[in-house]
């Protein structure tokens, strides 16, 4: 049996110590010498094999491929970032003047640029704060300004997000009260007038953003909220500071705010397609009385999702935006080129994409993708990097639309190997 010790002062194991820390490499080693024990290693292979052994990075998270036709897709991580947020991710990963002005060498408000990146992108906003997520957001908000008192919303926006994550339930917890407004399917603007008093701490208006009621409902825009009295606290969801006219159903954080919201919060790893964060937008001094409270330092974001979050706002587009916006027509032309390279293992095909949980429910995206034997799936997912598709009709389905076109030959590789 080849000694561990001997093991880890190989040449090979020594440079992977440096990468991957000792931990994992003795893991390897263990994982070879159990394989040398079951004979079916030989002893001399014991390093090549603890080698193979090692994972690609020091951390169990894998890279994953999109090909689910969901842009948003919360088990995947959400937004995938922009080479120019990867880029100012490593820039700040460092020491960085996130808490210093360099010029003058004193203290300097935490991530000033970001902010100063988010209020510029939304000049309808008095004055903006970044948490952790939308939900930090709203349990601020509530915490802030409506401990003890009540929050006026409609019955109809009590929403689940997933994983069991419901709103009222983290609203309650602030030691904020709910009052219900409406039914499920319809709330006026009586109903809040009637709600509202002294003891309210503001109006909540959530914006469905995984579901659709139809038929015969009415619900009250913020415009009309706004005249009731007490401030209108917007929950847009997703993350779109603009309207998007692909989607013109869904929000947008100046929109709302020019409606007369006093504060929105949203998403920065939706529709932004940001990092995970809170944006919090609206009146100044609102925004100020979130800032200073003592819970805002327990939901504070850290200086790499500042980073991500100012590039993703003043760089490039996002990759869920440009997602979003490509044609079907060339998302065709790729699936077909990828079919032509993998011949009679894959078939081009239409499909219809989504935004996903982050928003836009019911909208339909126009995509392709090809078409592989449902007998893949399991091996695409399980390589390196993983491909997750989705199975209809007895096929797995690879839609494009998620996929960055650099990844198209990651895929056409990916196939070929699974299919050998
Ligand atoms: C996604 C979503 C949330 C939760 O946001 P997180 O950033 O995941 O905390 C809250 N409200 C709405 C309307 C949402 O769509």
């Amino acid at each position: 049996m080849p000694r561990t010790d001997a093991m880890l002062a190989d040449r090979r194991l020594v440079a992977a110590q440096d990468r991957l820390g000792r931990g994992l490499v003795k893991a390897a080693v263990a994982g070879a010498q159990q394989r040398v024990r079951e004979g079916v290693t030989h002893p001399r292979d014991a390093v090549d094999v603890a080698l193979s052994l090692l994972p690609p990075t020091a951390c169990g998270l894998r890279p994953v491929v999109n090909a689910t036709g969901v842009l948003v897709h919360t088990n995947l991580g959400r937004a995938p970032l922009s080479p120019a947020a990867v880029a100012a991710i490593t820039a700040a990963a460092g020491y960085t003047d996130v808490e210093m002005d360099l010029a003058d060498g004193r203290r300097a408000r935490r991530g000033r640029t970001a902010m100063a990146a988010l209020a510029q992108a939304v000049p309808e906003a008095g004055a903006v704060h970044v948490v952790n997520n939308n939900a930090a957001a709203l349990a601020l908000a509530a915490t802030a300004l409506a401990q003890g008192k009540e929050i006026v919303v409609s019955r109809g926006e009590l929403v689940e997000i997933g994983d069991g994550f419901r709103l009222p339930e983290l609203l309650e917890s602030t030691g904020a009260r709910l009052r219900e407004v409406g039914t499920t399917n319809r709330t006026a603007l009586r109903d809040y007038q009637d709600a509202c008093g002294p003891g309210t701490g503001f109006i909540l208006k959530v914006h469905p953003s995984n579901f659709r009621i139809e038929g015969f409902t009415s619900q009250v825009p913020v415009r009309e909220l706004a005249t009731i009295g007490p401030p209108v606290v917007a929950d847009i969801g997703s993350g779109l500071l603009r309207p998007d006219p692909l989607l013109p159903d869904e929000p947008d954080a100046a929109g709302t705010l020019f409606q007369g919201a006093a504060l929105v919060t949203a998403s920065g790893d939706k529709l932004l397609g940001g990092p995970q964060a809170g944006l919090l937008l609206g009146e100044a001094a609102l925004v100020e009385r979130l800032r200073r409270h003592p819970l805002a330092r327990a939901l504070r974001v850290d200086k790499l999702t500042l980073a991500a979050l100012e590039a993703s706002l003043l760089g490039p587009a996002p990759p869920v935006r440009r997602s979003l916006h490509a044609g079907a027509a060339e998302l065709m032309e790729r699936a077909e080129r990828l079919a032509r390279r993998l011949g009679d293992r894959a078939e081009a095909v239409s499909t219809v994409a989504r935004v996903g949980g982050g928003g836009a429910p019911g909208v339909e995206l126009p995509s392709a993708g090809i078409a592989v034997d449902q007998e893949l799936a399991v091996r695409l997912r399980r390589g390196d990097p993983a491909v997750v598709g989705r199975v209809t009709g007895g096929r797995l389905v690879l839609d494009l639309r998620a996929v960055d076109p650099g990844q198209d030959e990651i895929i056409a590789a990916a196939v070929e190997r699974a299919c050998t």
